[in-house]
């Protein structure tokens, strides 16, 4: 009996399986691909995920491979200066393609001792008290005590769960690809410049050695769209878009993405739960899902991950619906109205110029910068302290990082009293006494996601604290 089967090795997938074996539990990541994708979809990571990798000892690989730009420009692509005071110690966005930072991810995996079964594609799922059977395309079943499905927007285990996934089909849909191109460089800048002043959903940019990434309208709804678009579309719709093909070919790749907006109901059912793309799915602005897939594994793998070593408390497996929903549904409402925002009708337009005034003022930019790049995000703990349910930025102690002390995926008491004591939960729970000048609270209890779960001084509420979260010693 394998412990959990995750469905679906995108990143999502393989970031939860990383996070289950810090703990000890026995993974098997099914992909159904033979090869990894050539498709370049997501282009960055916003800070809260640049956080996640330096939290895990992984951000200095991923600074080696991406390049640091500034946090604004972000939302509906309105490009203002990055605001203040943002809550973290890493204000910028990390442009790193979507292929690397999957590498990454699954190199970590593997080093971790994640088995990575590729060519395995999942056909059908049942449970029943003691687990989860999946059924594979060759004919062979895998029994295991959990099952995740991280398979993405089009997600079979979503659909053989019969979770209902309501919000809005797809309306419009791009063509994305990367080719080369006769043209003059300085005549494509120029003519891209001028076009998008009303098409934001185009765009020709040089990424190296004459390769474009070309993103245009697609003319209507494709039957099937894992069937790529031909070198012709592409043609054809550069030329209605911008008057002009740009000499485009030899495509290195081709795909096609529509804007459906849908939110799965549950997160969980039984045994079986979903993450990333397979809950939710949005039209890419913002750059957001890849970023969310990667924090929905961060909330989740610690708390599956206890129910495997049978410690979780009541209630901690259900809570990652709980926190984690109403997040999504908060990022499927930013992006509905950026496509809004985007839009060329002049009422839309009037709106975009209003917003974009309002993005003058420093508040109002960083509140929609913290949106995008989840630094809003704070999970309902009930009522207490500023800091409790939000992620707690790296800081600077007496002696080293917070983020430092904190690889492993285990709980952590940051104690600036000396006074504290974690109860006898010393196998779940660093206890650090340190200090910190960035730190105004005597002591924070912080889960492995880095979420802060108490603060104060009073070792009673703490201890009560502890058992919400880390369960009952030697249990
Ligand atoms: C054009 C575009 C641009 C984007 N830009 C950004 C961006 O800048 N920033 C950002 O954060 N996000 C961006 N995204 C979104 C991002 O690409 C996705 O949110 C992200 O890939 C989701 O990761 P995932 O692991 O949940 O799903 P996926 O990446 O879709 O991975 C799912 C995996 O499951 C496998 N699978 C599916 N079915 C089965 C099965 N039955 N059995 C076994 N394996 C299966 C698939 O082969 C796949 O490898 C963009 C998306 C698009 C389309």
């Amino acid at each position: 009996m394998i412990d959990v089967v995750v469905v679906g090795g995108g990143p999502t997938g393989v970031m939860l399986a990383s996070e289950l074996r810090l703990h000890g539990v026995h993974v098997v990541v099914l992909e159904q691909d033979v090869e990894p994708t050539k498709v370049v979809r997501a282009l960055g990571l916003h800070t809260r995920s640049v956080e996640v990798m330096d939290q895990r000892g992984l951000l200095e690989r991923f600074l080696a491979l991406g390049e640091q730009y500034p946090v604004g420009g972000f939302f509906a692509g309105i490009l203002k200066p990055p605001p203040e005071r943002l809550d973290t110690a890493h204000p910028y966005t990390l442009g790193i393609p979507q292929p690397t930072v999957d590498r990454l991810l699954t190199e970590h995996a593997l080093a971790l001792g994640v088995e990575i079964r590729r060519g395995s594609e999942l056909i059908g799922l049942s449970q029943d008290e003691e687990g989860a059977t999946v059924e594979l395309a060759d004919g062979t079943h895998l029994r295991a005590l959990y099952a995740v499905g991280c398979d993405g927007g089009r997600s079979r285990v979503r659909k053989l769960l019969g979770v209902s996934f309501p919000g809005e089909p797809t309306k419009v849909e791009t063509l994305l690809g990367e080719m080369e191109a006769t043209e003059d460089p300085e005549m494509i800048a120029a003519t891209v410049a001028e076009v998008r002043k009303t098409q934001l959903r185009f765009g020709l940019g040089l990424i190296g050695d004459g390769v474009y990434r070309v993103v245009v309208p697609a003319e209507g709804l494709a039957g099937d769209r894992i069937v790529p678009p031909t070198l012709e579309e592409f043609k054809r719709q550069l030329v209605a878009t911008a008057g002009t093909d740009f000499g485009v070919h030899s495509p290195r790749w081709r795909s096609r993405f529509g804007d459906a907006t849908r939110l799965a109901e549950h997160y969980r059912t039984g045994r079986v739960l979903l993450a990333g793309d397979a809950a939710h799915v949005h039209p890419p602005v913002g750059g957001q899902g890849l970023n969310l897939g990667i924090q929905d594994a961060f909330n989740l793998g610690w708390k599956l991950a206890a129910e495997v070593n049978v410690w979780a408390p009541p209630g901690l497996l259900d809570s990652y619906h709980d926190e984690r929903h109403p997040v999504a549904a908060d990022v499927l409402d930013n992006t509905r109205a950026q496509m809004q925002l985007m839009s060329l009708d002049p009422g839309s337009q009037a709106v975009r110029r209003l917003v974009s005034e309002l993005m003058n003022f420093d508040d109002v930019s960083r509140y929609l910068t913290e949106k995008i790049s989840a630094i809003d995000v704070r999970y309902d703990f009930g009522a207490g302290h500023q800091l409790l349910g939000r992620r707690m930025r790296d800081l600077e102690l007496k002696r080293g990082r917070l983020y430092e002390l904190m690889p492993g995926g285990r709980g952590l008491l940051l104690d600036q009293t000396g006074r504290l004591s974690v109860d006898g939960l010393a196998e779940r729970v660093d206890h650090v006494i340190d200090t910190s000048t960035q730190l105004e609270v005597p002591a924070v209890l912080l889960r492995p996601d880095g979420h802060v779960a108490w603060v104060g001084d009073d070792q009673q509420e703490l201890s009560r604290h502890l058992a919400k979260w880390f369960g009952v010693p030697g249990h």
